[in-house]
């Protein structure tokens, strides 16, 4: 690796770490969280500081070359070639500052979430995060922000204070409502296509528990639980309750529990903050049905990062998703018949988290991803540790995107979606034309590269 090396003699100094193709750390610098993205950056800076990302911004320009700002890579896929870019990888932007008084978390760039929930926690307080604690807080906001109590609260995205970020020229800028409310609203939900995000401040929430976990049942009973799920979902339960209906089929590896591991499951997840009896009562119809183990219980907040068993570490995988406007029985029928049991091909996962309430909300103040269209998300996965499960892993995914379209919404959700797609699908058009303005006026030359451009 080459400390502060510059490009061309006459590139403006660089103060970042830049690692370059050839460089001993090349292989490592250029991985993505999904190991299955083989990126080929021009190069890859690791910043420290905002100057330092100021400096990486104006090295780029100098070099002709276009900036792409990555946390963790969990939503690398989109990206397509970086032979032009300069990747800049916030990995040692960490950090995080809990002011109790004011209920706000200062958070720096590269900040995994589980940094986030454990401080918030410490103080009584609860952020929105999603599944997930390793997806980096500043890729997972600036999308929008899908969490297990998003029903209740909405989406993280519009639970943003202020963000700090370098712009294309260079400049240093903190926007919120007051200042450069424009861009502060295409921060919210608009994507990473509008500098580096160098910090950003989250409103948290006085939580300290949920009733939360999973009902298991074999998978040859897919058909009736995720029918009675559905239920559940029409039956208009209270926003404090958010459930996931999903077949799990886990592979014989080391890092999933013995109980489960190798073994093939319907379940539902049920995340819930309010009253415990009011929980039981909704859950009653589906504990019925006779789980084969119910792990719902009170639980600190911090362990609402685990229950989904998201992989905690950098994997190889094929994901895809997709938002449903409705789900018809004909629907559940669809879904249990191309990934239930007699799926073609067993994918690792595939859920449809019930959305609604205040996710579905587009209030006046809201950043660009106002409210989520669509009353139910899909998110089907599988993991591709040798190049050859690749084919058949993606063909099965997109099987199930296939299988579910007579019920799309006509949004996508940005974060969800790990291909290219039209962005005309992830805003309404109003929201769209405002965006590729204010990208306009603030990048007019389309230095900065987000996974899931507005143009
Ligand atoms: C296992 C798993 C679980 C998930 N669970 C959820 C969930 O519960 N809810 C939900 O909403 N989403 C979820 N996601 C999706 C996740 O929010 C997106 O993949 C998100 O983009 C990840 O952000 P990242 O920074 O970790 O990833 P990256 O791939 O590093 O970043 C994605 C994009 O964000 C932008 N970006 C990142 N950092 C910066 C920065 N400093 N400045 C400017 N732009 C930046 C860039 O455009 C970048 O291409 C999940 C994904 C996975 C793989």
């Amino acid at each position: 690796m080459s400390i502060l090396s510059t490009l061309t003699p006459s590139a403006p100094t660089l103060t970042a770490e830049l690692v370059r193709p050839g460089d001993a750390g090349y292989d490592t610098a250029r991985a993505a969280w999904n190991l299955a993205i083989d990126q080929r950056p021009a190069a890859v800076a690791y910043p420290e500081t905002s100057n330092d990302v100021a400096a990486a911004i104006a090295h780029a320009r100098q070099n002709g070359l276009r900036v792409a700002a990555q946390g963790t890579g969990h939503n690398a896929g989109p990206l397509g070639s970086l032979a032009d870019t300069l990747l800049v990888r916030t990995d040692r932007m960490r950090g995080v500052h809990i002011d109790p008084a004011r209920r706000i978390a200062r958070v720096r760039a590269g900040t995994l979430w589980a940094e986030v929930v454990e401080a918030a926690a410490t103080h009584g307080l609860a952020a929105l995060a999603g599944s997930s604690p390793d997806v980096g807080v500043v890729g997972y906001t600036l999308g929008g922000g899908l969490s297990w109590l998003g029903r209740r609260y909405g989406l993280a995205a519009n639970h943003v204070e202020a963000v700090e970020l370098v712009t294309a020229d260079g400049e240093h800028r903190r926007v919120d409502h007051k200042d450069e409310p424009d861009l502060f609203w295409a921060l919210r939900g608009g994507g990473g296509d509008f500098g580096v995000v160098t910090a950003i401040e989250l409103r948290l929430l006085p939580i300290t528990q949920a009733y939360a976990g999973i009902l298991w049942y074999p998978i040859q009973r897919g058909s009736e639980v995720l029918h009675a799920w559905r239920e559940l979902t029409r039956s208009q339960p209270p926003e404090e309750l958010t459930t996931v209906g999903r077949f799990l089929q886990l592979p014989s590896i080391s890092e999933i529990p013995e109980p489960v591991r190798g073994k093939s499951f319907v379940v539902v997840e049920a995340y819930h903050v309010g009253d415990r009896a009011q929980a039981d009562e909704l859950l009653a119809p589906l504990r019925a049905l006779g789980p084969v183990n119910d792990t719902v219980q009170t639980v600190p907040m911090p362990a609402l990062s685990h229950i989904h068993m998201d992989p905690e570490f950098p994997v190889a995988g094929f994901g895809d998703g997709m938002t449903l406007g409705h789900l018809s029985v004909e629907a559940i029928d669809a879904l249990v018949a191309v990934a239930g049991p007699e799926a073609a091909f067993p994918l690792l996962s595939v859920e449809v988290r019930h959305l609604g309430g205040e996710l579905g909300r587009a209030r006046p103040r809201n950043g660009a991803l106002a409210s989520l269209e669509g009353e139910y998300i899909l998110y089907a996965v599988g993991a591709t540790p040798v190049p050859e499960l690749e084919a058949p892993v993606s063909s099965q995914v997109q099987a199930v995107i296939a299988a579910m379209i007579p019920w799309r919404a006509r949004r996508s959700y940005l974060n969800f979606a790990e291909t290219q797609r039209d962005p005309g699908t992830f805003w309404d058009a109003l929201a769209h034309d405002r965006l590729k303005a204010i990208k306009a006026a603030v990048d007019p030359d389309g230095v900065i590269r987000s996974n899931h451009p507005v143009e």
